[in-house]
């Protein structure tokens, strides 16, 4: 069948990934169905770092101002060894056009993409959760089921995005593997108010010496969320800024993951779906959003095949380099450490003087 206006996409999931790719796809002028199982968007501050590149993307399809009005532009960070403060690392660039990395909760930056999608004419059909999927004569039958009564029913489409997370059904449906393994003990987070104490800084990380560590991170309003790879990430906050509230928190295992094909036939992967690593850079989310675009440019180019391979080969590589980075940074030897700090503490002055560096302006030039 030849993709066209006419051409009926259906998206399994409605996080961060399904949404973009619903837009990116309306934009395109494709006819979209998006499901998905849960009430509505998360409420969780999960991905927090949404990188220029992303804002780059959604700024194609509208959704970018929104982000950039309410988010905060990550300034730097502070690294502590072992409680004790130890260097920082500036963010350059804060008066580009797009900073490179803005921070800004998961839950509204969700919010964000379904205010847009809802404006381009697409409601998402909340409380539907895709059973199953078969794929006939090229195109896609999946069987869904309503969560509240458990009526089933069945969607035709002539492609489909799964964009449905870490325990994909669409995946499964489709019999991939999720290769890789789960990190042994579990991590934890806590979004807190706290006093403080590292402004201009809006981030901070502490490094023990026992390969355990802290990350916490502006969220907006005065709050941060603090994220460890031991069960003790409020414990930890509390201690480099007293902490005034809990919002939220809770506990989970981390997963380093990749799906051995990213879809077949008229199905393809996305986002959680087909790649899972450590928080360490920021990239999960934005990642799987580039996933999106990528995959509404090949259904237009109808070339599914170039999407799976070239995503699965750069997503592949970003859990290998992010998986790489957290063993840098959790490092627990003498030789691991003493590395890791050299390399911090001259990744710290580069950057310091980076940021104290200003151009002289014209007149200055002039003088
Ligand atoms: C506690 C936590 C903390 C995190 N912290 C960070 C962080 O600091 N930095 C970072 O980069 N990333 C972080 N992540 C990961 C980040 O949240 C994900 O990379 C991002 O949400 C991926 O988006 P997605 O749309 O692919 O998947 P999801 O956000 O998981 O969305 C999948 C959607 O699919 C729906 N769904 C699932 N199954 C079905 C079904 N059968 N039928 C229909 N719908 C279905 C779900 O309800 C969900 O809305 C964190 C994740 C968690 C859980």
């Amino acid at each position: 069948m030849a993709v066209g206006p006419t051409t009926h996409v259906l998206i399994a999931g409605a996080g961060p990934v399904g949404l973009s790719a619903a837009l990116a796809c309306r934009r395109k002028g494709f006819d979209v169905t998006i499901i998905d199982r849960a009430g509505g968007t998360t409420d969780q501050s999960r991905a927090v770092g949404i990188s220029w590149q992303t804002l780059d993307l959604l700024q194609e399809v509208g959704a970018a101002e929104q982000i950039l009005q309410e988010a905060e532009p990550l300034r730097g960070l502070a690294i502590h060894r072992d409680g004790e403060p130890f260097t920082t690392l500036r963010v350059p660039g804060q008066k580009r056009r797009h900073p490179r990395i803005v921070c800004l909760p998961q839950s509204r930056t969700e919010e964000i993409l379904q205010e847009e999608l809802r404006q381009a004419g697409i409601t998402v059909d909340w409380d539907t959760e895709l059973i199953d999927l078969k794929i006939e004569n090229g195109s896609v039958i999946a069987q869904v089921a309503r969560t509240q009564s458990g009526a089933t029913s069945e969607i035709q489409a002539d492609r489909m995005l799964g964009a449905d997370g870490a325990s994909s059904a669409t995946r499964h449906a489709l019999g991939i593997a999720f290769e890789g393994e789960t990190l042994p003990g579990s991590w934890s987070i806590a979004d807190v108010t706290c006093d403080w104490p590292f402004a201009p800084l809006n981030a901070c990380a502490d490094l023990h010496s026992n390969g355990r560590l802290l990350f916490t991170v502006t969220i907006g309003n005065g709050r941060y969320r603090a994220i460890a790879n031991h069960p003790d990430a409020l414990e930890w906050i509390d201690r480099l800024a007293p902490v005034r509230e809990v919002h939220y928190q809770t506990a989970f295992d981390m997963n380093l993951r990749l799906a051995a094909s990213f879809g077949d036939g008229p199905v393809a992967l996305a986002g959680d779906a087909a790649h899972v690593h450590t928080p360490v850079g920021g990239q999960g989310m934005n990642f799987g959003i580039a996933d999106a675009f990528a995959f509404a440019d090949a259904l237009e180019n109808e070339n599914l095949d170039a999407y799976r391979q070239h995503r699965r080969k750069i997503d592949g590589r970003l859990v290998r380099i992010t998986t790489a980075a957290y063993r840098f940074m959790s490092a627990s030897s003498r030789f691991g450490r003493l590395r890791r700090d050299l390399i911090l503490k001259s990744a710290g002055t580069l950057t310091g003087a980076l940021v104290s560096f200003q151009p002289p302006t014209a007149s200055q030039n002039a003088r």
